[in-house]
């Protein structure tokens, strides 16, 4: 299937929306819809920015679930955006006027694209905040919260080796858990990596949770994926760099993001498109401009350390640069501004 858009909004974080929205309509008090445009979300809109409770100052904070869904209404109502949900981008060709952005399941062609990823790798574990925890402490604090019964397994999704000396400094103090570490960065778990912890695969497919006593840390080197959630832990589905993938029952799941560089793999389906990324991230210039012309960039995968203001910021101003280029080559003019700027926009404002 081919569809063809003014602009391909790739991620529907509050970035995402904030860009298809103003890109298709201009400033918020400009009624036309003019141009379409399509957003492509890998899981669900909104699927990180709906659980935070996100604080803007230590005092003042708003909850992500009514922000997305009030964005989100209003895409869907506006009739000129598509939203397609669980179709992840995997790959972009081309430039200004001629793009094709490739899905698992079409190819969708777009003048302009912005790319709207966020930099957040696990998105899909984010919805069960009920037994993953993102780990912040040092093992004796963590291992106060861990919930678990003797012969519970608790799972550790981690980048590199330091997820193991984590666990075991968890082992020491509850000898009574064990642990999967599932590594995501390494290629190998060094099997000599801490003395005194035995390291082993992860128990084979269908084992039972209390078979996981011996070795009391597993470790393999892969990434791994919800499969459901249930009242008294999750389902999780172990993908090793090699052999085969597993279902795990566990109690818990602690993700240790202090194992991590900072660094983010979700722009990898870029690559091929010639894009400057630093790692991983999207260089832009001020107003949202990559290397390659016509692809945009705003929200949180340009700016790694910042929140969901920059992301509503950046995605509003890349929008309405996409909208400014787009009304000009439709309507060989300048869109309108805000109304108490004089004729002629931006250009003929005393300060510009
Ligand atoms: C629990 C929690 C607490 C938080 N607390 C705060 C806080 O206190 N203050 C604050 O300012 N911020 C906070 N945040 C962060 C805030 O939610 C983010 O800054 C904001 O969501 C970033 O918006 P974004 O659009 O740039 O990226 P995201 O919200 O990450 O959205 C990006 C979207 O792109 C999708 N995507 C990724 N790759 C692809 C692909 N290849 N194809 C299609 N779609 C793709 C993702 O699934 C995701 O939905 C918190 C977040 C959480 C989860």
């Amino acid at each position: 299937m081919t569809d063809r858009y003014d602009v391909i909004v790739i991620g529907g974080g509050p970035s995402g929306l904030m860009c298809a929205l103003t890109a298709v309509g201009g400033i918020p008090i400009n009624p036309p819809r003019n141009f379409r445009s399509l957003v492509l979300e890998r899981y669900r809109v909104g699927q990180f920015a709906r659980y935070g409770k996100l604080r803007l100052t230590h005092g003042w904070h708003f909850m992500g679930a009514p922000l997305i869904r009030d964005l989100e209404a209003e895409v869907r109502s506006s009739g000129c955006i598509d939203v397609r949900e669980q179709e992840p981008a995997v790959a972009v060709r081309g430039c200004r006027g001629s793009f094709e952005v490739e899905t698992p399941s079409g190819r969708y062609q777009g003048d302009s694209v912005a790319v709207c990823t966020g930099f957040f790798p696990h998105a899909d574990l984010v919805p069960h905040t009920r037994n993953v925890r993102v780990v912040f402490s040092p093992p004796e604090i963590e291992a106060r919260h861990l919930p678990a019964i003797p012969g519970d397994l608790v799972a550790i999704l981690g980048g590199g080796a330091e997820t193991l000396e984590f666990a075991a400094g968890l082992l020491k103090l509850r000898p009574e858990v064990s642990f999967l570490a599932v590594l995501e960065h390494v290629t190998e778990v060094p099997a000599d990596a801490f003395p005194g912890v035995s390291i082993g695969p992860a128990p084979a497919q269908g084992a039972a949770v209390s078979a996981a006593r011996t070795p009391a840390i597993r470790a393999v080197a892969g990434r791994l994926a919800v499969k459901e959630e249930h009242t008294v832990g999750l389902t999780l589905e172990v993908v090793p760099r090699t052999g085969s993938p597993s279902l795990q029952s566990c109690r818990f799941l602690l993700v240790d993001y202090n194992s991590y560089t900072l660094e983010t793999h979700v722009t990898d389906f870029l690559r091929g498109s010639g894009i400057e990324l630093r790692n991983g991230y999207v260089v832009t210039g001020r107003g949202g401009e990559t290397s390659v012309p016509g692809l945009v960039a705003a929200g949180n995968i340009v700016t790694p350390v910042s929140g969901v203001l920059t992301a509503l910021d950046t995605g509003f101003r890349v929008g309405l640069e996409l909208h400014t280029q787009l009304y000009r080559e439709k309507f060989g003019r300048d869109p309108p501004v805000f109304p108490w700027l004089p004729r002629g926009g931006m250009r003929q404002h005393p300060l510009a």
